[in-house]
């Protein structure tokens, strides 16, 4: 499996559109023979996470290890998705790189999984600001606009504060 994203297209300022050729490096390359297995299936779930930017939804794949250690793994999605975006081959990736590690409820985080996922949520961080870099699509901008003027105006509070209690 490569381990970079595939190109995005960027439309520039003049309307243009090109092919973004530097790909991101997403995964550093994980074992490829896992020693281990997953208890049943791997499910995925859509939470809210905390970022430097705010709350964003992240798919969080969840899955249950043959020695009975509970792992997690979250893929931050940016707000806007990119088309043929495909969070489920990353995530999955990445919580499938615990089947070929020595993280246990002993040890804790193994030191591969320090580094790792310290590496995940740099590359979240730089997708993030990719994406925040790019024009946004003129559709959504509508839909902003107009969420906008039905916001009810905020009114001050008239005359002197009732008194305190
Ligand atoms: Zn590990």
């Amino acid at each position: 499996m490569s381990n970079t994203e595939p190109g995005f297209t960027v439309i520039d300022k003049r309307g243009t559109n090109r092919a973004e050729e530097t790909a991101v490096v997403i995964e550093p390359d994980a074992p490829k023979t896992g020693k281990r297995s997953w208890k049943g299936a791997v499910e995925y779930l859509s939470i809210p996470k905390p970022t430097p930017t705010g709350m964003l939804m992240a798919v969080q794949a969840v899955g249950l290890r043959d020695d009975g250690s509970l792992f997690t793994a979250d893929y931050i999605l940016p707000p806007i998705l990119p088309k043929n975006f495909d969070w489920k081959s990353v995530v999955t990736k990445r919580i499938d790189s615990y089947l070929a590690c020595d993280c246990s409820r002993e040890i804790g985080t193994c030191g591969m999984h320090q580094q790792y996922e310290r590496q995940w949520m740099e590359q979240d961080a730089q997708r993030l600001n990719m994406f925040a870099s790019q024009p946004v699509p003129e559709c959504i901008e509508v839909m902003v606009n107009l969420q906008r003027q039905k916001q009810p105006k905020v009114v001050l509070a008239k005359g002197p504060l009732p008194p305190k209690k």
